[in-house]
């Protein structure tokens, strides 16, 4: 059905605003952002500029938006795509949609190359033989090792990838002057829920019973995607009941059926459905 391989976003609207929480992740990219408007300030002396970033955390936390939001700051194209659907809908091209995908973004550089679920490519080629080896996949893997190590130190493209399992990941990956670069994105905690709620808030029509902190209290383990979600379910659940304004109870509402759908995610041991 989708035809197309990546995502191409010339004018990145994204910015650091809109990533809550995640302080020291923003410090650690802030550095790309740098790199990104100014790389003759770094290469003037002698210096390389990092060629990719992983970003590892749990899903949902914000991951996607904090590397739009690299692009936003320092004013660059952004190229993406997903891992997974790399390898479901590429067969037999992998390699050369990867060729493709780098030439483009150093066409247009500097500019920012996600990867989205890079384990779903970049899974570890020792690993992969135990449940059939995949030809495809690895040959993607080599062909993305290869670009990686082809770029100049006059290119300037940086290759940000996401994941949850670093662990899956393939050591070549990791390795110097690849994803050499490591930054943790974590599950919020009290104070970074809160400033995700005030985000996500903006867009709705409040009452004002309204209590956000007791919101953040209520949803330990809400990554930055539930609390979004949240906030969505808790709009329609007043609109449904023909409201004016979305209340407290609204929220409430939503947490419970949001918990729910959690609990029931996490029952699912083996597909049975
Ligand atoms: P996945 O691993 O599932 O791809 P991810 O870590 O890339 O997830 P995003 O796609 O960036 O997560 O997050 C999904 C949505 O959740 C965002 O578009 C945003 O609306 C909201 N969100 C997540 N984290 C934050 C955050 N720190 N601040 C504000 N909004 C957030």
């Amino acid at each position: 059905s989708k035809a197309k391989l990546f995502d191409q976003d010339q004018k990145v609207k994204t910015s650091f605003k809109d990533v809550a929480g995640l302080e020291g992740a923003k410090e650690e990219v802030q550095e790309i952002v740098d790199f990104l408007k100014s790389p003759d300030k770094y290469t003037a002396l002698g210096g390389k500029i990092p060629k990719g970033a992983l970003l590892v955390g749990p899903p949902g936390t914000g991951k996607t938006l904090l590397a739009k939001a690299v692009a936003g700051e320092a004013g660059v194209p952004f190229f993406s795509l997903s891992g997974s659907d790399f390898v479901e809908m590429f067969v037999g091209v992998g390699a050369s949609r990867v060729r493709d995908l780098f030439k483009q973004a150093q066409q247009k550089s500097p500019s920012i190359i996600f990867i989205d679920e890079i384990d779903a490519i970049g899974r570890s080629r020792g690993k992969s033989n135990i449940t059939g080896g995949n030809d495809e996949r690895e040959n993607t893997l080599n062909q993305l090792l290869t670009e990686m190590d082809g770029f100049g130190t006059d290119t300037n493209v940086i290759v940000i990838a996401a994941t949850n399992r670093a662990d899956v990941l393939d050591k070549a990956l990791m390795r110097a002057g690849r994803f050499d670069r490591q930054i943790y994105v974590d599950l919020p905690d009290l104070k970074e829920r809160e400033q995700i709620f005030k985000v996500h808030i903006k867009p709705i029509k409040l009452h004002k019973d309204v209590d956000i902190s007791f919101l953040s209290q209520q949803t330990p383990g809400f990554s930055g995607a539930d609390i979004a979600n949240l906030c969505n379910e808790a709009a329609l659940i007043a609109a449904r009941k023909g409201k004016k304004a979305v209340h407290h109870q609204d929220f409430l509402d939503a947490v419970d059926r949001i918990v729910g759908g959690l609990e029931k995610k996490n029952k699912i041991i083996s597909p049975k459905e």
